[in-house]
């Protein structure tokens, strides 16, 4: 009896200790397949979005409607255009990752002076992760009812998604074609990257700037957008510390800059409210989960 008791409390013990301790650094341990997923994806998004905003202003390409809602469409259209040759099952997994990171910006709980504004020059979160959803559904609606069933996207704005998508990727196909640099045409100025050490704030910010590093994701994307068209001048891609999880294009300076405080978001958005939200829900085929559920013309991005 005593020893039942003594364990019943060294056990009550250990909870409160464990309450009490901090809570591990969200980097710090092991991503799980769909985390690392959902974290890649969104990167990979963010920085096709933020080129989007490059390409606008230094290709003087010309936007009806707002800026940042050509630059999402300039952005999934380009990972459509990257992939061309895969469009497998993984690839539309990591398309819906990116549409889910926006319903779970309109979902999670946060202060109203996070709230993104209707005069905001960016979209509502809802309509960003609708509006995703749809390009995503309308590049082969033959194939993709499963996104239809995660996502949720009503049947009534479905039912034009192809034509949506038909009209975005027309467009980036049209200026593709007018501005794409000739093969015999010398490639003038390129885009390079830099890296800046993390912030001390930000967890395991070693491990994150090694990963992203050893991915060599933002030199491809440097070097897809240097060699692809025919830059008028030298531009930068900065993986910087920024005091929030934010992104933007500075034109003044051609420098894309990704916050090491939006990708330590994405990770800590997958974790607190996906395994529990829409995704455990919606499988998708073939898994038992899917993923989850301005200086001078700057353009950001921020997580407000
Ligand atoms: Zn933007």
């Amino acid at each position: 009896m005593r020893s039942l008791s003594g364990t019943a409390s060294w056990r009550a013990c250990l909870v409160m200790l464990l309450i009490a301790l901090p809570a591990p650094a969200p980097a710090e341990s092991a991503l799980t397949d769909a985390e690392l997923r959902f974290v890649t994806a969104n990167a990979e998004f963010t920085l096709f979005h933020e080129m989007g905003h490059l390409l606008i202003a230094e290709l003087q390409l010309p936007v009806l409607g707002r800026e940042e809602d050509a630059a999402d469409q300039l952005g999934l259209i380009g990972l459509f255009l990257r992939n061309n040759q895969t469009k497998d099952r993984a690839f539309y997994r990591k398309l819906v990752d990116i549409a889910e990171y926006w319903r779970l910006e309109w979902q999670r709980p946060k202060p109203a002076y996070e709230e993104v504004q209707p005069w905001d020059s960016h979209a509502l979160d809802a309509q960003r992760f609708y509006n995703i959803a749809c390009l995503i559904y309308g590049s082969d609606p033959d194939n993709l009812d499963w996104v239809l069933e995660t996502t949720g996207l009503p049947a009534e704005r479905a039912l034009y998604c192809d034509q949506e998508f038909a009209q975005a990727r027309h467009a980036v196909e049209w200026f593709e074609a007018r501005l794409r640099r000739p093969p015999n045409r010398p490639i003038r100025h390129r885009i390079s990257v830099q890296y800046d050490p993390p912030p001390a704030h930000i967890s395991n910010g070693q491990n994150i700037l090694q990963r992203v590093r050893e991915s060599g994701e933002l030199e491809a994307v440097a070097k897809l957008a240097s060699e692809m068209f025919d830059l008028p001048r030298d531009g930068q891609l900065r993986l910087s510390g920024c005091g929030s999880p934010d992104s933007w294009y500075d034109s003044r300076n051609v420098e894309v800059v990704l916050c090491y405080e939006r990708l330590e978001h994405f990770l800590l958005l997958s974790r607190e409210y996906s395994p529990t939200g829409t995704e455990a829900a919606n499988p998708a085929p073939d898994e038992t989960r899917i993923t989850h559920g301005q200086p001078a013309k700057e353009s950001t991005d921020s997580v407000r």
